[in-house]
């Protein structure tokens, strides 16, 4: 058996701690937060603290590509009759 997470045999160290995920990958002891956090990334915002304790999470980035609004519209436009 390797470990899911490194690929090296999970029995060169014969009574080391092995860990067994709920996603049924056996993994070595100090694998096992580096295969949670590559295979099980939970959900998380991040956001800061204010001085009053209150969580506030950071806004997305949005980016607005968009050209400004007003953009010069074609403005007469000839006829060629
Ligand atoms: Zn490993
Ligand atoms: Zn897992």
């Amino acid at each position: 058996m390797n470990c899911s997470f490194c690929g090296s045999p999970l029995h060169l160290y014969p009574g080391r701690a092995v860990f067994k995920c709920y996603c049924k990958a056996l993994i070595h002891g100090y694998c096992w937060e580096k295969h949670v956090l590559a295979s099980h990334m939970p959900p998380f915002v991040v956001g800061t603290i204010t001085l009053y304790g209150e969580f506030k999470p950071k806004k997305p980035e949005k980016k607005e590509d968009s050209p400004p609004k007003g953009s010069v519209a074609l403005a007469g436009k000839q006829k060629l009759e």
